[in-house]
């Protein structure tokens, strides 16, 4: 595998083959759900940037028949879409409520300590290692985005600008140590190179190492209709089933697996070397296998049918919005996360529909949501401007929004939740 992406055929014809799988290398032709064409999701025009072009991307989205790994094309080289990316992690207070559990329980869990080390894998601003840190556990960061890097290094946690793979992991293992802790959060889906990646999380690790992995479950987002998370910096969906399959191939063992209920329902693996006899594997491992071989996903006819239940939620949504407008409601946004770009693109909902949204993060402000230009505002523009209605974007964060924002109770406001169907509450 090399490591940039697969650019598509231009000159592809309808109903041919898109690529190969990024796992096993066989031909992709089986459609999982086309959202049609969108702009790159996390990268936000300022007003300077509105009188030039945006590329849009197809996120067009396939299972492999082989291995039924869920996948998107890559389109666009990861140096692109990752060299200054807007999101900072430590904006969300649910999400480093997350991950200071997290840190507590990997400390007592496996013993680690000032003797120990610890390196994340797309460690962002630092927001998972600075509990480590504070408990005097040696950390590194590996990140690619250097102005988020950057923040991380201003806070006093180690951090190496670079793309990981199987290289960087070997240059680390020389010149540095492995790890007793290799972690990855919401990183895996958006590797285009997986095997070398993989590869490297195993050659990081020492030989009793652990290494924890999350990302969105596709279960859920299947269960729910989450195809808004579906967005072209997110090259692959994982199951417990297809990432087992992977993580195996690289020689590594996954010893437990636990369910969680960020980002819509995500799993939190466990994996160490295979070679590591003295850890059993605990029996959540086949449970969840089971549930979901029972649910459809060992067998290509289990993909059927989420297209058709994409369009009835886009339909819903729709309906919703347009009957406000006729009715003289005013819809206003609230956040700027990425799975916004997909949900306004593939339902078609513009600046007409939605004034404007707002997000807490300074970054965002000022700017416009890629594609359909809405303005993002900071949260008090809610207060300001008193709109009927306040969409959730990032509906995975609805209910500590809705706490934040009851005020919107005050004039009559009311929240609206797009995903799995329409809600108002
Ligand atoms: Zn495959």
């Amino acid at each position: 595998m090399s490591a940039t992406n697969t650019i598509t055929s231009s000159g592809a014809q309808p109903g041919t083959a898109a690529g190969r799988c990024r796992f096993c290398g066989s031909a992709l032709s089986r459609t999982f759900v086309d959202l049609g064409m969108s702009p790159l999701c996390e990268t936000y025009p300022s007003a300077s940037d509105l009188n030039r072009g945006e590329i849009y991307y197809p996120l067009h989205v396939y299972v492999c028949e082989h291995c039924f790994l869920v996948q998107l094309e890559s389109y666009e080289s990861p140096e692109n879409i990752f060299s200054d990316y807007p999101y900072f992690s430590s904006y969300s207070d649910s999400w480093l409520k997350h991950c200071e559990d997290y840190c507590e329980k990997m400390i007592r869990r496996f013993g680690l300590g000032e003797g120990s080390f610890v390196t994340e894998v797309a460690s962002n601003d630092g927001y998972l290692l600075q509990y480590f840190a504070r408990r005097r556990v040696p950390v590194l960061g590996v990140e690619p985005a250097a102005n988020v890097a950057r923040t991380a290094i201003e806070k006093g946690i180690p951090t190496l600008v670079e793309f990981f793979g199987a290289e960087l992991a070997r240059t680390l293992v020389a010149t540095r140590s492995c790890a007793d802790l290799v972690l990855g959060n919401n990183v895996l889906a958006q590797v285009p190179d997986l095997n070398d990646f993989v590869e490297g999380l195993k050659i990081l690790l020492k030989p009793r190492g652990v290494l924890t992995l999350e990302f969105p479950h596709l279960l859920r987002l299947m269960e729910q209709r989450q195809f808004d998370t579906i967005y072209h910096e997110h090259f692959s969906y994982f199951s417990m089933l297809t990432a087992t399959r992977i993580l195996e191939a690289h020689g590594l063992k996954v010893f437990d697996v636990e369910e969680l209920s960020t980002h819509g329902g995500s799993l939190r693996v466990f994996a160490c070397r295979a070679g590591d006899v003295e850890r059993r594997v605990e029996p959540g491992v086949s449970e969840l296998i089971e549930r979901e071989t029972a649910a459809g996903l060992a067998s290509i006819e289990g993909y059927q049918g989420f297209a058709e239940m994409v369009k009835g939620t886009k339909w819903a949504l729709v309906e919703f919005i347009l009957t406000a407008a006729r009715q003289g409601k005013r819809v206003a946004g609230y956040g700027a996360p990425g799975k916004s770009a997909t949900l306004l693109h593939y339902c078609g909902i513009g600046k007409d529909l939605i004034e404007f949204t707002v997000d807490r993060s300074p970054h965002k402000q000022g700017r416009f949501l890629p594609g359909t230009h809405i303005p993002i505002y900071h949260p008090d523009r809610i207060r300001e401007t008193r709109p009927d209605y306040v969409l959730i974007l990032p509906w995975n964060l609805k209910d500590e929004i809705m706490q934040q924002m009851q005020f919107i109770r005050e004039w009559g406001g009311r929240f609206v939740v797009p995903i799995p169907e329409v809600s108002v509450c």
